[in-house]
């Protein structure tokens, strides 16, 4: 392994382009993976089971939990989520990032954890409320009165953007992707995400012993 793989988290209010660009970073680099999320809400329309999330009965969800199986979860928009840990572990060790679309309290959970100093956390803003109601409309995926609900939650979420690493107003789909991208590439050269340094900066040693200089 030359590195270590980043958890990189995304957070924003819902509708400000998490998923977009999380589809965009996949494509750019098919090596991060996507940690599928469980919850306990009922599948949208087209969405699949263990590709968007894997659909869970409440009690199974519990005992996840219990057991010691989710690296974090949380209580959104009255269902449960959470970020089941085998699949994550197995990434690092690989060496592949994984990216996380969760929101603020697993975000928080996981930058207290052990695996904090491997997190990267990043937050979207909207450029404005009536940008993000437009773009939970333009959607198309809710009735008003999720949009409603989604848009008086949106608050709560934006007050946490202070305690991420990263916060970037997405205005421009393709800048923002652009800054994405650039704060990864920067991260994965944390001294952190590279355990061979070690290696080398003994060679280096070992040739300035060696050579006198
Ligand atoms: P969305 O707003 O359209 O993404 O609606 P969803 O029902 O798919 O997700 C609702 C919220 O739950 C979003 O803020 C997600 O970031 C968050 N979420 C999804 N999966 C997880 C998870 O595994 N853990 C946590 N803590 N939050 C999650
Ligand atoms: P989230 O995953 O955060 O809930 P989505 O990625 O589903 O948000 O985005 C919500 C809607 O806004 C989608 O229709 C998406 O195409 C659109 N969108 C995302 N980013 C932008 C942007 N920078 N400019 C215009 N529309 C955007």
């Amino acid at each position: 392994m030359t590195r270590r793989g980043l958890l990189i988290i995304l957070s924003s209010p819902s509708g400000a382009g998490k998923s977009t660009l999380a589809k965009r970073l996949r494509k750019w680099d098919p090596s991060i993976n996507f940690s599928v999320s469980a919850t306990t809400r009922a599948p949208r329309p087209g969405e699949v089971d263990g590709e968007d999330y894997h659909f869970m009965a409440e009690a199974d969800f519990k005992k996840a939990v219990s057991n010691g199986g989710m690296l974090e979860h949380a209580h959104v928009f009255g269902n449960f989520y959470g970020s089941p840990k085998g699949p994550v572990r197995d990434a690092i060790i690989d060496g592949k990032d994984v990216l996380f679309d969760i929101d603020w309290q697993g975000a928080q959970q996981m930058t207290n954890s052990e695996l904090a100093l491997h997190t990267l956390s990043i937050f979207l803003l909207p450029p404005s409320i009536a940008e993000l109601k437009r773009r939970l409309i333009s959607r198309g995926q809710d009735g008003d009165d999720v949009i409603d609900r989604r848009m008086q939650k949106s608050w709560d979420e934006i007050s946490h953007w202070g305690s991420y690493d990263f916060v970037l107003v997405n205005e421009d789909l393709d800048k923002t992707e652009e800054q994405l991208k650039s704060i990864i590439t920067a991260a994965r050269l944390r001294r952190t995400q590279q355990p061979t340094l070690l290696e080398h900066v003994r060679a280096l040693q070992s040739e300035f012993e060696e050579t006198g200089q």
